[in-house]
């Protein structure tokens, strides 16, 4: 009896004092072990891209994988949506872990060996598909994450759950999807995670670099219209009729004060683009009406309420002017601005440079592409970055940015990825 208990103490002991050195050099072992298949699952899924929404045999890949390690897993959130939860058994907070699975309707034209020629079929047209912004990495990275953290289960407390989103780059028309949807679900009701982190391959910067903004960090998407109601008449005798394009073209100048003259662009910037414009089919007609078409981005709530108030004056009062009337239309579905809690990133960003070393994390810009994230971001605190996986050495600003045919994603990135997620889970759950 006191022999055993001589023996069982004496084990605790040794077990204390080398813990942290056993943890660094499992983990080491572990993500060594699992970069191969990493990249054989990116491989994989690149080769096998889906669409927003048809993140079928993606979605598959990755359930049958979470229940392999043992993990009671979810399917069918928001149509393809994937959740497996780790729990330690031990008390703690629950962190979740998120990865996007959708890929885009683009002709890939890299020359790896594994590019996809697969097509499919979008708003009504056969177009390529390919993982043109690296969500195939991000999904492969996390089942190698999944592995990693259930192999080192006693090290940690409380719970990771595991999100694979559908649908980031957006759904099909007539279709929802995405982060919000799965919330809708009631995904984090169920699990209530703390907090979230997520990642994204980013070819703005070079291999070996993690970039991080603590606040602000994605734009807030919107997508607007504006039609202006004219009286069609002959081209010849404009004054019979309203012209709806010199007051489209009144409007379009006029939008370009909303930055320039009514925003403070020293407290934070924001975008106003028209992209479409559409109206008339003759020379000599002038048209009954014309639509347009753009985006807005943002950076926060009261910024929005100021360039959409700012925009719906522009459009109603110059078509007033022009003795005509226009209807400013804001989309329904919008961008939420992805958000970094501050508390959270500063808490965190020792782990990132210890991950990445001191001089690889590096403060970045704000982006005023969105990310569907924000939605998560906005419902608990979170921690989203940036990892380069443009090969160092090569120009990151003329490299191929994400959704170009010829993004290329540079597979050396991914054990920096695989250890930044995993390293932020641990360190969180310490
Ligand atoms: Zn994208
Ligand atoms: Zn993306």
């Amino acid at each position: 009896m006191s022999k055993n208990t001589y023996t069982g103490l004496s084990w605790i002991t040794l077990a204390a004092a080398f813990a942290p050195y056993t943890h660094a050099a499992d983990l080491d072992a572990s993500l060594k072990s699992i970069e191969p298949r990493v990249v054989g699952w990116r491989r994989d899924i690149h080769q096998h891209p889906e669409l927003s929404n048809r993140e079928v045999r993606t979605a598959k890949l990755v359930a049958d994988h979470l229940r392999k390690l043992g993990l009671p897993v979810e399917t069918g959130i928001a149509r393809t949506g994937v959740v497996g939860l780790l729990d330690s058994g031990r008390p703690g907070p629950t962190i979740a872990l998120r990865a996007d699975m959708d890929a885009l309707p683009v002709v890939e034209r890299t020359e790896v060996p594994f590019r996809s020629t697969v097509k499919s079929n979008y708003r009504g047209e056969e177009v390529g598909v390919m993982h043109a912004c690296g969500h195939d990495s991000h999904v492969a990275v996390l089942m190698g994450v999944a592995e990693t953290l259930v192999g080192m289960k006693s090290a940690l407390r409380g719970k990771v759950l595991f999100v694979f989103q559908p649908a980031e780059e957006g759904a099909p028309p007539g279709e929802t999807g995405g982060a919000s949807d799965m919330l809708k679900a009631g995904v984090f009701d169920k699990y209530k995670p703390d907090i979230v982190f997520g990642w994204h391959a980013w070819a703005s910067l070079n291999t070996g670099t993690i970039g991080y903004r603590s606040g602000p960090f994605m734009a807030g998407s919107q997508a607007w219209k504006a039609v202006v109601a004219g009286k069609q008449t002959h081209g010849s005798r404009p004054w019979q009729g309203v012209d709806p394009i010199v007051t489209a073209a009144q409007i379009v100048n006029g939008l370009q004060t909303v930055v320039s003259r009514q925003i403070d662009i020293t407290r934070i910037p924001a975008v106003v683009s028209v992209g479409i414009i559409k109206g008339g089919v003759r020379n000599n007609i002038i048209p009954d009406s014309v639509e347009m078409i753009g985006t807005i981005r943002t950076f926060d709530a009261a910024q929005y309420d100021q360039v959409t108030q700012a925009m719906r004056r522009i459009v109603e009062n110059t078509a007033e002017a022009n003795g005509t009337t226009a209807e400013f239309t804001l989309d329904p579905y919008r961008n939420p601005v992805t958000y970094n809690n501050p508390e959270l990133t500063a808490r965190m960003l020792p782990t990132l440079r210890r991950v990445a070393g001191d001089e690889n994390v590096k403060e970045i810009p704000l982006i005023t592409g969105s990310e569907d994230f924000a939605y998560f971001a906005q419902a608990v605190p979170s921690l989203f970055i940036m990892v380069g996986v443009t090969p160092k050495g090569t120009d990151v600003t003329t490299a191929p940015a994400n959704h170009s045919p010829l993004f290329y994603l540079d597979e050396t990135a991914l054990p920096l990825a695989s250890r930044a997620m995993t390293e932020l889970a641990l360190d969180y759950l310490k």
